[in-house]
């Protein structure tokens, strides 16, 4: 098989063709959560892998055992942030490696739990395997839907002005493991505007964006110099003799919340959210379809080179 046919988006396409949206479901396969509802309660489900040679390297849980425990939480809450939910409850399961000490385990967990106190969110099961020859993590978290509604990647209108929190690219310098899920964030801009859609950043500004444009059918022009660039992506541009732009386009890794407002709602968009996270406009959603890039010399179209999620022999 080609590496096109076997890409993760692929597999999920065929995944999705045959677990069509049930009654209960009114969100499957192919958005930053499952919503299912229960007893007329709407809900939010999410699982994430996190593993060792993918997402983190083996130098990380040697050293900081609690900060591979924060991520493999931090990943399933920032998709909940990514629908404007809120966390409930999760369930862990972990697979150490042969190599894991009883402390090891034990600070792993920490890094979990310091982060799901943090946002009210009760670790209330999941199993613990032993002898694998690396550490895999993969947590569930069941989350609360927004009162307002899901805020899902497919809400994207021509005419939207598109927008990001934070700062962008890098994230290989540290903030990878040390990211703190957008939650609060996604509340408060749910609670002040009506957002349009909206997804957190995993893959990388360009490619998230485009999942959103393919799911709302639209496209979006960018502005360069509105794209707001984080040090770390400066520092690894200079490492690597590129351009901060690209890395801030395509690194992945940000969890940051992209999304989408009307565009007469856009100035009521804060600059500063109550966290002291900023905001940025950073482009709007056009009906023409593509990705494009403009700035002081015109307008191109741009392709996403951020994360591809390869599934079975390239
Ligand atoms: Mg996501």
């Amino acid at each position: 098989m080609s590496a096109s046919e076997t890409s993760e988006f692929n597999i999920i396409r065929w995944i999705r063709s045959v677990t069509p949206p049930a009654r209960n479901v009114p969100v499957g396969i192919g958005d930053d959560c499952a919503a299912i509802v229960l007893d007329c309660r709407r809900c939010l489900l999410k699982i994430d892998q996190t593993v060792e040679g993918i997402h983190f390297q083996a130098a990380a849980w040697r050293s900081m055992p609690e900060h591979v425990g924060r991520k493999a939480l931090a990943r399933p809450l920032s998709d909940i942030a990514a629908m404007a939910g809120k966390p409930l409850a999760a369930v862990i399961s972990v697979l150490l490696p042969a190599l894991f000490t009883a402390e090891d385990t034990r600070r792993l967990y920490t890094g979990m739990k310091g982060l799901a106190d943090e946002f009210d969110t009760n670790i209330v099961g999941g199993d613990i395997a032993c002898g694998g020859d690396r550490l895999v993590i993969s947590v569930s978290v069941l989350g609360e839907s927004n009162k307002r509604g899901d805020v899902t990647r497919s809400g994207a209108r021509p005419g939207d002005a598109l927008f990001v929190t934070g700062e962008l690219g890098g994230s290989i310098l540290g903030k990878h493991l040390t990211f703190t899920p957008r939650i609060r964030e996604a509340l408060e801009l749910a609670e002040i505007l009506p957002l349009h859609a909206m997804i957190d950043i995993s893959d990388g500004l360009a490619a998230d964006l485009q999942h959103v444009l393919d799911e709302s059918g639209v496209g979006a022009v960018l502005r360069a110099d509105s794209i707001p660039i984080s040090e770390a992506a400066r520092a690894v541009a200079r490492q690597r003799e590129g351009h901060p732009l690209d890395h801030a386009l395509d690194d992945g890794e940000d969890y940051e919340l992209l999304f989408t407002v009307p565009g007469p709602a856009a100035e009521r968009v804060p600059k500063e959210l109550a966290s002291g996270v900023r905001v940025s406009c950073i482009g709007e959603i056009t009906s023409a379809p593509g990705l494009w890039m403009e700035d002081a010399s015109g307008r191109r179209a741009i392709q996403p080179k951020g994360w591809v999620h390869r599934v079975g022999a390239p």
